[in-house]
């Protein structure tokens, strides 16, 4: 079986949820990736009390670093700190993990909640991957491995199937057009990045990570899966693919899924 083995991992969202549990796994490896750079929107805050704890146990290794991605000078400043700290290497593996969702149905969603929305689940991962772009090319250009891989250099968009035209998951549970209509444009975004970046060899991919026991899993009800099981399948996922998968939608365990 593949291994998943970059040297570096940047994670939105890292404070909680799937985010934090990403951090946790990734450096819990028996090969850790030697940078993981955290980032969060409020380090000080008590949100992000349990990320603190976990890099003063690993220290050097998991970084936390401010970042909103909500706002493009944020991002810019996070990537500043970044670049230099991987001192000239580049970035092997970025997670647009840090997303959100307003509750609404058809009748009570307002052009607020769908811009706010959009603007932390589309707009941040496409400025991000802006921002990020020389340090994601330079970890291409400098990698051995062949084709593309999460090893190598790749953007995994944490998207979700209730953004599936096809598909609707759980419209009984709550119709949310702001967070469907988000994720389903994410998903445009990852095809629109995967063509635009072939030739560097990023790969881009919109991953559904199952329904998950985080707050905001846990909102409509309580989710089927624990956050530990779940990441611990997204990262054998991650391991498996290739250029083969570069531009689709794919589920936590590796399957297709529909647009
Ligand atoms: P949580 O609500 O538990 O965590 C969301 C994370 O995103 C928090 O760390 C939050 O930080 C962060 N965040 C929100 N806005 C911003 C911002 N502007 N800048 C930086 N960070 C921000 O959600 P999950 O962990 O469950 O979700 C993670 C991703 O997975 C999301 O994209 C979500 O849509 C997706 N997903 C989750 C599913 C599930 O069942 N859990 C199912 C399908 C998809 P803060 O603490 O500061 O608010």
């Amino acid at each position: 079986m593949e291994d998943l083995n970059p040297r570096s991992v940047l994670v939105t969202g890292s404070n909680r949820g799937i985010g934090l549990e990403l951090v946790k796994q990734l450096v819990g490896k028996s090969n850790p990736p030697e940078w993981i750079f955290a980032t969060c929107r409020d380090p000080e805050g008590p949100r992000a009390k349990d990320l603190k704890n976990l890099a003063a146990r690993h220290q050097h290794r998991v970084q936390i670093i401010q970042l909103d991605t909500s706002d493009p000078s944020s991002i810019k400043a996070a990537a500043a700190k970044i670049t230099e700290r991987l001192n000239g290497a580049g970035l092997n593996l970025l997670f647009n993990n840090a997303g959100i969702v307003k509750e609404s149905n058809m009748e009570s969603e307002t052009p607020e909640k769908m811009l706010e929305v959009y603007n932390v689940n589309v707009i941040g991962p496409m400025v991000m991957i802006q921002v990020f772009l020389p340090l994601l090319r330079k970890a291409s250009q400098e990698s051995a491995l062949k084709g593309m891989s999460c090893s190598k250099a790749a953007i995994v968009n944490i998207s979700s199937l209730c953004g599936s035209i096809a598909d609707v998951l759980a419209w009984d549970i709550g119709q949310i057009p702001n967070y469907r209509c988000s994720k389903a444009a994410l998903n445009m975004l990852t095809r629109c990045q995967s063509l635009r970046y072939a030739e560097d060899k990023i790969l881009c991919i919109a991953l559904h990570p199952g329904w998950l026991q985080t707050d905001m899993g846990n909102a409509p009800g309580t989710a089927p899966t624990t956050v530990e099981d779940g990441v611990k399948e997204i990262l054998k996922t991650l391991a498996q693919l290739s250029e083969k998968e570069t531009g689709t939608f794919v589920n936590w365990d590796g399957k297709p899924l529909p647009w």
